[in-house]
């Protein structure tokens, strides 16, 4: 197919032969390497532990010889102990967005920035986005990646930014009728929310001229995905990326939803087991370690992710050549253990958005009393006169229960409430309460 056909940002990078971009991966890992082994006493000193020394890396396979880097790294360096810049260089700082504790810091040089901006500008054409659109951001602006980086990337595309930020609903549903707003950036919980409102106050379709939605901040399921695409009627396209690689621009879906094409002309990603880390073949599933190839103020080797996924490096009928990785199967660091039992909250979400009965929005509450896990799913039924009508009731609760039994393997407690009665969020949803005590 022909690159130029469909709508790619940069298709000398996006399309390039696989050959000639292994070639450059080589060159660049090597460039990384030595900067890190340079500049970083972290790298150096895991390098010298082990014997390795820049000039060890031959190949693209040899960075399986490269030690991790973890979290807990950049905790232990906090605040600016990775950096390979000298702080004059450093024009940017960004950190994770956890609310307890320390962030973890990271830094941008001028180049960069450009670098960022570049990267999430091909996300942004993937999803068809261009500079005839109006893009509202309602996403947070501060050390999170991901409200800065999706505004200079959509003004790098040339589309016209409205920074409003998040929250204030009124005043989001209010601008985005008076400037036709057409792209919504928010958190899918965000997104789940205004929708809601928008219903709620009969706002008319034919004014919200919204189109498409790019999400990020939270994960969430097809079946969530599918809830808004309905709901609004737009499309949303997925992507990924985290604040200790880039932030958002790592990889993100085209419109044909097959997987997030990542930028590897800038970063090189390895799937791991997560018992034996030891590296797996394309295809396999497993953790994903990130390395970055150009960066300057923050490069990363073997960055375990603590993601679970899969990649595939088929040709993609959008003309891109890059590997593409599919939605995160789950996070290991929100993984449940019910009674001996992995349960990832995706799946649980998976089963509620399948009831026609409740609304999306749900809480997940694990509990321990009595030495015994007990996980309880309490959910929103959409009409309330069910509540009256038992029998009914009880074959609602009974379908959610066997659908998590029968996904999960798990026993759980399905609790009802009334429409609107639990929390919405203007930012990342918190749905799983684990009130269990340690013993
Ligand atoms: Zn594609």
């Amino acid at each position: 197919m022909d690159c130029m056909k469909s709508k790619i940002w940069n298709p000398q990078a996006e399309c390039m032969d696989r050959e000639e971009l292994k070639a450059l991966q080589l060159e660049r890992l090597k460039d990384t390497v030595q900067r890190c082994y340079n500049h970083v006493p972290l790298y150096r000193t895991k390098f010298q532990e082990i014997g390795l020394k820049p000039e060890h890396i031959k190949t693209l396979k040899d960075i399986v010889h490269i030690p991790f880097t973890t979290a807990q790294d950049l905790k232990d360096y906090y605040p600016f102990g990775m950096f390979a810049a000298a702080k004059k260089d450093v024009v940017r700082i960004h950190g994770s967005s956890g609310t307890t504790g320390k962030p973890k810091i990271v830094g941008y040089t001028r180049k960069d920035l450009d670098l960022w901006s570049e990267l999430v500008a091909r996300v942004i054409s993937a999803a068809g986005v261009t500079e005839e659109d109006v893009v509202q951001i309602a996403f947070g602006y501060g050390l999170f990646t991901g409200g800065f980086g999706l505004h200079y990337g959509m003004e790098k595309v040339g589309a016209m930014v409205v920074p409003l930020s998040s929250g204030n609903t009124e005043r989001q549903l209010m601008l985005m009728e008076d400037f036709e707003t057409t792209t919504l950036v928010a958190t899918p919980s965000y997104a789940l929310y205004l929708a809601e409102e928008m219903e709620k106050r009969g706002l008319d379709k034919e004014k919200i001229k919204l189109r498409v939605a790019l999400f990020g901040g939270e994960g969430h399921t097809d079946a969530m995905r599918r809830k808004i695409e309905e709901q609004l009627g737009i499309l949303v396209t997925e992507n990924y990326g985290l604040s200790e690689v880039i932030g958002p621009g790592y990889s993100g879906e085209c419109y044909l939803k097959e997987g997030m094409h990542i930028a590897e002309d800038h970063f090189f990603s390895e799937i791991i087991d997560t018992d034996t880390l030891k590296s797996l073949p394309v295809g396999d599933t497993g953790e994903l370690v990130i390395t970055s190839l150009t960066k300057e103020a923050f490069p990363i080797l073997r960055y375990r992710t603590r993601d679970i996924t899969v990649l595939n490096d088929a040709p993609c009928d959008c003309g891109r050549t890059s590997m593409r990785m599919a939605k995160i199967q789950g996070r290991t660091d929100d993984m449940l253990v019910i009674r001996g039992v992995n349960v990832y909250p995706s799946q649980i979400e998976e089963v509620i958005l399948s009831t026609k009965q409740i609304e999306p929005f749900y809480e997940i509450i694990v509990t321990n009393h009595g030495y015994m896990d007990q996980i309880e799913v309490k959910v929103e039924l959409k009409d309330v006169t069910i509540l009256d009508d038992y029998p009914q009731l009880e074959r609602v609760r009974q379908k959610i229960r066997y659908d998590l039994k029968a996904t999960l393997n798990i026993d759980a407690k399905v609790t009802f409430v009334s429409s609107g009665a639990l929390p919405r969020y203007e930012g990342k949803g918190k749905r799983v309460f684990d009130h269990r005590e340690k013993k």
